[in-house]
């Protein structure tokens, strides 16, 4: 019989090619979204198939889809610094009172659910390369705990859903993923420099651009997120998704300054506070449990990206 899967925060980067690829294995996706950074142009390819179904819908009020739902993936939420920063309050439910929203309708369709959080739950951390046991060094009133807290919360109304009520969901620490549908204006490390290259600015280090960041391709991503969602038995699992391939901001912006070929100069501006300063998923156990690792080499995702913001999407 045909699964169908509801995806929360379907509109967005990683949404959207999440439902993509899954109206191509031939589940029925329904796609909600309350467009806050979901656009719907990132549908173009799938919105007309006679699978897909999209609902505007805030996660913040409870959810109502009527026939069974097989899988239930979590997207929801502000994910760029900026954006989380400036939507702050807004993240923060979204992740709390939406994610427990999200459960219950799992609970209720006996669905299974698998909720993307993120790397930013081990904060700046203290062990190298982060491993899903580490608990992380997160500060709890920063700016970017809107976001981290937040996620944390999630993660922990996750377990007790597990525990409680049997919801056979999932974890998954998501590390920095570019691709293809990233927006120019999202303030994300890998967007800001290949849109600042393609226009002749300044590429824009924060710091000193000794930070690192392992930085995943999206195919990559997905392809690890529909695995953890379709293995049986990982209710209660937390894994690391991401490529572990470690990179500095600095080579970051001269590796993209190179593949443009641009004449941009590379400025230096403030470290925002509670930056991040080393980041690198150790996927052994997403290699044992899923059979799964990262294919696309950074140069590779690169020339993608860079030929799709170069179309001017
Ligand atoms: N960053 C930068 N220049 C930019 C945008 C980001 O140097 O124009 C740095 C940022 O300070 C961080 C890293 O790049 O150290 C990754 O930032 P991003 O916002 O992509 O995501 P994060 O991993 O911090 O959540």
């Amino acid at each position: 019989m045909n699964k169908t899967a509801v995806v929360a925060g379907g509109a967005g980067f990683l949404g959207s090619h999440l439902c993509e690829s899954l109206i191509n294995s031939g589940i029925k996706v329904i796609c909600m979204d309350n467009l806050g950074t979901g656009r719907m142009e990132n549908l173009g390819a799938i919105i007309k198939n006679k699978k897909f179904r999209f609902i505007k819908h805030d996660v913040r009020r409870p959810l109502k889809v009527k026939g069974r739902v097989d899988y239930v993936f979590h997207l929801a939420s502000y994910a760029s610094p900026p954006y989380y920063q400036a939507k702050s309050i807004e993240t923060l439910l979204t992740n709390s009172v939406g994610t427990y929203n999200i459960l219950e309708f799992c609970r209720l369709k006996k669905a299974r659910y698998l909720i993307t959080s993120t790397s930013e739950a081990y904060g700046d951390p203290k062990e190298h390369p982060q491993k899903e046991t580490y608990w992380g060094n997160v500060n709890p009133v920063g700016i970017r705990s809107c976001y981290d807290e937040a996620k944390r919360f999630a993660e922990a109304m996750t377990m007790e859903f597990v525990r409680k009520f049997k919801v056979d969901a999932r974890i998954i620490r998501i590390f920095n993923t570019y691709g293809p549908r990233l927006q120019k204006d999202d303030g994300r490390v890998i967007s800001n420099f290949i849109w600042q290259a393609q226009h002749d600015k300044d590429l824009t280090i924060y710091g000193d651009g000794s930070q690192t960041r392992s930085f995943c391709y999206v195919s990559d991503q997905i392809k690890g997120l529909t695995a953890a969602m379709m293995k049986d038995g990982l209710a209660g699992e937390v894994i690391n998704i991401g490529n572990p391939d470690e990179f500095t901001v600095k080579e970051a912006a001269v590796i993209i300054k190179e593949m443009t070929g641009s004449k941009s100069k590379i400025i230096y501006k403030p470290l925002p506070k509670d930056d991040p300063t080393r980041r690198k998923p150790d996927i052994t156990k997403a290699k044992k449990i899923l059979g799964w690792e990262p294919q696309v080499k950074l140069r590779e995702g690169l020339s993608h990206t860079i030929k799709w913001f170069a179309d001017g999407k």
